[in-house]
């Protein structure tokens, strides 16, 4: 496959943890290229328009009160089946349930204080890129 860009977030417990360092030298070891990368504080707003499509969920409240409530670090990344490929290094959802060395597994202590974000398809992650960054800031 040629190669394909994904969203990626260090969440706020990521930060908080100091697993920062960690989650970027990993993704550079599976060599992941960074295209793009801020630091930023995301107002429940912008939480909650990232995260519109699980808006009916019973857990879409606590999932924006959690995602604003620190700084997080978004980050494009590029390779080729980049999408599928950050899936796997995030494991699964629940951290109890993430194979062993994928970063949930190591850093995640909650289904919901799971550590990363990352996009679900290539449509979805065009669509969370642009939502975070501009055409000037995407590097070629
Ligand atoms: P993400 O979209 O953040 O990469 P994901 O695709 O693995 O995670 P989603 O189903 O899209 O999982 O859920 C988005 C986020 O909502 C999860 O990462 C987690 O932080 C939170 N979440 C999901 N399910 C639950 C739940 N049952 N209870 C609490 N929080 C949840
Ligand atoms: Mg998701």
């Amino acid at each position: 496959m040629s190669l394909q860009r994904t969203l990626s977030i260090i969440k706020p417990d990521g930060v908080a943890q100091g697993n920062v360092g960690d989650i970027l030298k990993r993704f550079e070891e599976q060599e992941f290229q960074i295209k793009a990368l801020k630091m930023l504080h995301l107002s429940p707003q912008q939480a909650s328009g990232f995260y519109a499509v699980h808006r009916e969920r019973s857990f879409f409240q606590d999932l924006v009160r959690y995602m604003s409530s620190g700084a997080v670090v978004v980050v494009v990344l590029e390779a080729p089946d980049a999408v599928v490929r950050l899936r796997e290094l995030m494991g699964a959802t629940d951290p109890r349930q993430a194979a062993e060395g994928t970063l949930r597994k190591l850093y995640a202590t909650s289904i919901e204080k799971n550590v990363v974000h990352g996009s679900d398809s290539d449509e979805n992650a065009r669509r969370e890129i642009q939502y975070f960054f501009s055409d000037s800031e995407l590097l070629d």
